[in-house]
């Protein structure tokens, strides 16, 4: 893990600007938009009662940037900011599908990205930032000493101030995409029920961003939220575009012989890795960077596998400890097929930079197993066991700039002072 946490701590994070759903299907209500804004850079911030996916992206004559957020509206009486800094204009609107429309008008090209973050009342917060943000942050420190002095701002909370060369996304969220295995036209196993594998990886995948989405300092983004398919690649590209800091691939397993239940999981093999790692040598001039923003386009030959080499397989030891606490965690919940965790080839897995698992939840085609997969409280039962053993690898090996190394350096300090008891 060292190579990985010196390629994310040294190098920039990739941004971008697409995030998952949550599983719940009720709208998110924006409670209220925020805007501080320098003729350099600017941020929105807005506050929502739950997260919802959004999407970021820009606009040509007149220069805009655009915040569509799916499935969400304006809480009643919101008041929409006026244009500051190198904002014109803010507006706002209604899109199709009941997507919520934010339109920035802006005075300067600029490159938007966005975070989510914990919101006040249990809520969550979008935060957009266009332009140098080091001048938002001075600009912060001054506004908060303004606002100190007038202490006339009720209702307002205190906005963290960042500090010029802080590490960048620090308390950001561990990010899990939950892959639901197949989808559409492909069903994936048949149970002799007639359960299909793709309801039941769709339901516990489901079941399990809601659990993290619960969970402080936690992000789950969903590769498909509803009954369509889906390449493997598609799959993989959607964690990576959400900066996934694991990939979690849900299935259900099927084989001839009825009497064979129970779950197992899978990291990728070796052999699986570098044939992978062939790939994206060959194509490195189109390749996407590897998560940290390490480019191999303009490594030579030698240096690219090599930095290729090494994030692969921190990433597959990443896999195995992750693996090995889930496979644990199954088991106190039901049958655990397989003892060891297993080594496969599985396209899916093939993220050279993302610590990935294939979980087969149980098998379809034992007739306890598919009885079983099919009830909500099964479901939600191996969603807590899958959820427990993911929490338990970060709490140990927290990436660098979330609030689980937060906490664990907290922790670390407090037991090393005595304060708290080891
Ligand atoms: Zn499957």
């Amino acid at each position: 893990m060292k190579i990985k946490i010196f390629l994310l701590g040294v190098l920039a994070l990739l941004t971008c600007g697409w995030s998952g759903a949550r599983a719940a299907s009720s709208t998110a209500e924006v409670r209220s938009l925020e805007l501080t804004g320098t003729r350099r850079g600017a941020r929105l911030v807005l506050d929502l009662s739950r997260s919802t996916s959004h999407e970021l992206f820009t606009l040509d004559k007149p220069r805009r940037v655009v915040v569509d957020l799916r499935n969400a509206e304006l809480a009643k009486g919101v008041r929409v900011p006026q244009g500051q800094g190198i904002v014109r204009e803010i507006r706002t609107g209604t899109q199709p599908g009941r997507t919520l429309r934010v339109v920035l008008d802006v005075e300067a090209s600029v490159e938007p990205r966005a975070r989510w973050e914990n919101g006040a009342r249990g809520g969550r917060r979008l935060v957009v930032e266009l332009g140098d943000a080091a001048s938002l942050a001075r600009n912060d420190a001054t506004s908060a000493q303004s606002a100190a002095s007038a202490a006339a701002a009720p209702r307002k909370e205190p906005q963290p101030i960042r500090a010029v060369h802080a590490p960048r996304d620090t308390n950001r969220d561990v990010v899990i995409a939950i892959d639901a295995g197949h989808g559409g036209k492909d069903p994936g196993a048949i149970g002799r029920g007639g359960t299909r594998e793709k309801d039941v990886a769709l339901a516990i995948a489901r079941a399990l961003a809601e659990r993290i989405n619960d969970a402080p300092g936690m992000r789950a983004v969903l590769t498909r939220d509803g009954d369509y398919y889906i390449s493997h690649r598609e799959r993989i590209r959607r964690a990576r575009a959400a900066n996934a800091d694991m990939f979690i691939s849900v299935h259900a397993d099927s084989i001839r012989n009825r009497d064979v239940s129970g779950a197992s999981v899978y990291i990728l093999s070796l052999d699986g890795a570098s044939s992978e790692a062939a790939r994206w040598l060959a194509e490195r001039e189109n390749a996407a960077d590897l998560i940290g923003g390490v480019s191999l386009s303009d490594k030579d030959d030698v240096l690219a596998s090599v930095l290729l080499d090494l994030s692969q397989s921190a990433a597959i030891s990443a896999s195995m400890a992750a693996a090995e606490r889930v496979l644990r965690a199954l088991r106190d919940v039901g049958e655990v097929r397989k003892p060891q965790v297993q080594q496969a080839g599985f396209l899916v897995l093939k993220s050279p930079d993302i610590p990935s698992l294939l979980i087969e939840t149980a098998y379809i085609s034992n007739p306890g197993d598919e009885k079983r997969l099919s009830t909500s409280a099964h479901q939600r039962k191996l969603a807590e066991a899958i959820f427990k053993g993911i929490r338990g690898y970060f709490e140990e090996h927290p990436p660098p700039g979330t609030r689980f190394a937060q906490a664990r350096r907290a922790n670390l300090a407090g037991v090393v002072a005595g304060t708290t008891t080891p």
